[in-house]
């Protein structure tokens, strides 16, 4: 059994800790924030994601808090039908799950303690040194001037600190890390069911996108279902969007969409957080004994709602391939070849569609409109699509994800 560190307590973090730890590794999770709380708005879990929390014994307690999405249906402002996916046509059982990101990361670290996991917020690790067949991990206080402390000796370092990672550079795998230039407005606000069972979207060309989406439950507060608002902004218009004011904004807003009562919740712009992204690319993710996982090692655009599930993947593969290989660095080997082709396809698939949804090319959205509808209905690429949005696919022809049952 190994001496296992792991670095960020988000999902991929958390999710790979309880695999590893209910295998009988020691494990370490070292979370930098001091008091974790259930923060952020709502992701979209998908029916791969799902499989993984199922494995862990969580799916109904997520269940209970999430929201059953079962179509993402989005138009023009002028009512033109541009996406329409639906789940049943990769599987007839299958959906996704709107879900507050506070209640999955509520039920991770409830039960991190039942797995043995040795938590220890408030430590940032700041550095990884790799010597004499060990990981030895440095922590330091972000604060200036602070002195650097040994925070422990491991046989393995998981890191999965998430996009911003101050890591992942220090390791010797080539990378990439280009930040979008768009991201995105996000609040929660009650859902009054405008949209049930849809994640729903609104678009004008690729420069103004609405989002709304059931979101279930924050953890533990049943009475009161919420949803997500979501609102595309390219990060430089973000001051013009604070100096313009919340009235012109709901103006904009209503031109696209008529969601007149939902936008009666905001009543300060301050309800609004803007999130930033960043596309990550590594050409493998090991290091000999140290390995990236979730955000950190692939983070893209949020277009194909696929950052937690990827994360959750990314856990139980790993746990699989320490099964498979009990030794440090054949394992993370083993890990980088078996992830490779599912995340080569959402990467890639981010890539690729992200300009039609978040930019301002005019060619791009006239196209989209054109094109996107129609093909929703055509047989193949609607179960392809719906496939896709699953998270199963993992290759652009036939590949699909082989999860271990
Ligand atoms: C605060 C927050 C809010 C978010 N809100 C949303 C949202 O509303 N909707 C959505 O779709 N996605 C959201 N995300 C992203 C989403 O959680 C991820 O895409 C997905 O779950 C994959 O998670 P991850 O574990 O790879 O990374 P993350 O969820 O980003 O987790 C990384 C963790 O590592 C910790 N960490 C970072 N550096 C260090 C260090 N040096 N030492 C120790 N710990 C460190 C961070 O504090 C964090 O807890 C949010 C992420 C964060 C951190």
């Amino acid at each position: 059994m190994q001496r296992i560190a792991i670095i960020g307590g988000g999902t991929a973090g958390a999710a790979s800790a309880l695999f590893l730890a209910r295998a009988g590794h020691h494990v370490t999770l070292f979370e930098r924030v001091a008091q974790p709380s259930a923060v952020g708005a709502g992701i979209l879990l998908q029916p791969t994601g799902m499989h993984v929390l199922a494995a862990l014994g969580l799916l109904d307690q997520i269940l209970a808090h999430g929201a059953r999405n079962d179509r993402l249906f989005g138009t023009t402002a002028g009512g033109r039908t541009v996406l329409d996916v639906h789940y049943r046509l990769h599987d007839q059982q299958s959906f996704g799950l709107g879900l507050h990101r506070g209640a999955l990361f509520s039920v991770l670290w409830q039960a991190l303690q039942a797995a043995g996991v040795h938590v220890c917020s408030g430590i940032n690790i700041a550095r990884i040194e790799q010597r004499g067949g060990q990981a030895l991990l440095f922590s330091r206080d972000p604060a200036p001037g602070s002195a650097e402390a040994v925070a422990g000796e491991f046989d393995c370092a998981i890191i999965a600190d998430g996009t911003r990672s101050e890591l992942r550079a220090a390791l010797a795998i080539p990378q990439k890390v280009t930040p979008y230039p768009w991201g995105a407005l996000w609040t929660l606000v009650p859902d009054e069911g405008l949209t049930p069972g849809s994640l729903r979207q609104w678009f004008r060309h690729a420069q103004q996108m609405l989002g709304l989406m059931p979101t279930g439950f924050a953890y533990q507060q049943m009475e009161q279902p919420i949803l997500s608002l979501f609102w595309s902004l390219r990060v430089d218009r973000l001051q013009h969007w604070q100096e313009q004011g919340l009235a012109a904004w709901k103006k904009t807003v209503l031109e696209l969409a008529p969601i007149a009562p939902i936008l009666e919740h905001i009543q300060s712009p301050d309800q609004l957080t803007f999130a930033r992204y960043a596309d990550v690319q590594m050409r493998h993710w090991h290091d000999a004994r140290v390995v990236c996982i979730g955000d950190c090692a692939h983070a893209t655009s949020p277009q194909l709602g696929q950052g937690a599930n990827l994360a959750l993947v990314d856990a139980m593969t790993l746990a699989q391939c320490f099964a498979e290989s009990p030794t440090v660095e054949p394992a993370l080997a083993l890990y980088s070849q078996r992830r490779r082709a599912h995340l080569g396809y959402y990467q890639g698939a981010s890539k690729l569609l992200t300009p039609f949804f978040q930019s301002d090319s005019r060619i791009a959205s006239t196209l989209r409109d054109i094109a996107l509808g129609p093909i929703c209905r055509m047989p193949v690429a609607r179960q392809q699509m719906a496939m896709t949005l699953s998270g199963a696919k993992a290759g652009w022809l036939f590949g699909k994800l082989q999860l271990p049952k």
